[in-house]
């Protein structure tokens, strides 16, 4: 589904990503995991072209979105869902407004539809009960599944998650990769960068170690936890293990 080709990131002097080619294949976790500041959420934004790569394709479907236009971008765009960090949700609008919100712009849905639809999502990620309810009553964990269901109203054929659970407290993060696991079972193809390794361990297919400004190391998450083969990627083990 994804193809990254020769990707090199450089913001002024500093060279981010060093020449990177991987592949997604379609139905596929990834788990992008390795030390602050390695590159993974520039990566991750070069995937969808929210960072420009300084030189390299990255082709989505084939088409390489190095030579798309803004326009052309943002199509492609609604097929990547996006999940950051911080959950973004629209504070003045409940929770099923939000989620509507793209589908009734961007997709021309009708209200019913989209209504319907963030219904359904809501009830995936655990929250039927939540429809009215505005961002700031709910917990951070709850935001956080509220995020991934709006982006899940796009239809998107890719997740992107970029650190989902960092920023929630303890007892939330459960819940949130909870939803994670399950959109994984039921064929989502997913890039996650994570500092779960027990998620990691548990839903990856593989675990791309970045550091330095290259993937060191991709491997099942049995090979890579159990027999990592670089001394940088042994070194970031012993350090969270
Ligand atoms: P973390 O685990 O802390 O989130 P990361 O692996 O996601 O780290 P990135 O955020 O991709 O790392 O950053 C990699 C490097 O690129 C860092 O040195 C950072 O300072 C630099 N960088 C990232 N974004 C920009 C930007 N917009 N302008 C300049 N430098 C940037
Ligand atoms: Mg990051």
């Amino acid at each position: 589904v994804i193809e990254v080709e020769h990707l090199t990131k450089t913001f002024g002097k500093n060279d981010v990503l060093k020449d990177i080619s991987a592949t997604v294949n379609e139905g596929q976790v990834i788990c992008l995991v390795g030390p602050s500041g390695a590159g993974k959420s520039t990566f991750l934004r070069c995937l969808n072209m929210l960072d420009q790569p300084s030189a390299g394709h990255v082709l989505f479907e084939g088409t390489d979105l190095t030579a798309l236009s803004e326009d052309q971008l943002d199509q492609l765009r609604e097929k990547m869902g996006m999940v950051f960090q911080q959950f973004n949700l629209f504070p003045h609008m409940n929770i099923i407004e939000n989620i509507k919100l793209a589908p009734l712009k961007v997709k021309n849905s009708s209200d019913d539809e989209a209504t319907a639809k963030g219904k359904r999502l809501l009830a995936q990620v655990g929250l039927s009960d939540k429809a009215q309810e505005f961002p700031a009553s709910l917990s951070g964990g709850q935001q956080q599944r509220v995020a991934i269901a709006r982006a899940l109203a796009m239809n998107p054929e890719v997740m992107l998650f970029d650190e989902p659970t960092s920023a929630l407290d303890p007892e939330m993060v459960g819940e949130v990769l909870k939803v994670m696991q399950d959109l994984a079972h039921k064929g989502m193809t997913m890039v996650v960068v994570t500092h779960e390794m027990g998620f990691a361990k548990s839903v990856a297919d593989e675990v791309w170690f970045m550091a330095d400004g290259y993937i060191q190391e991709q491997a099942s998450p049995r090979d890579f936890f159990e027999r990592p083969q670089t001394e940088r990627a042994q070194d970031f083990l012993a350090k969270i293990l």
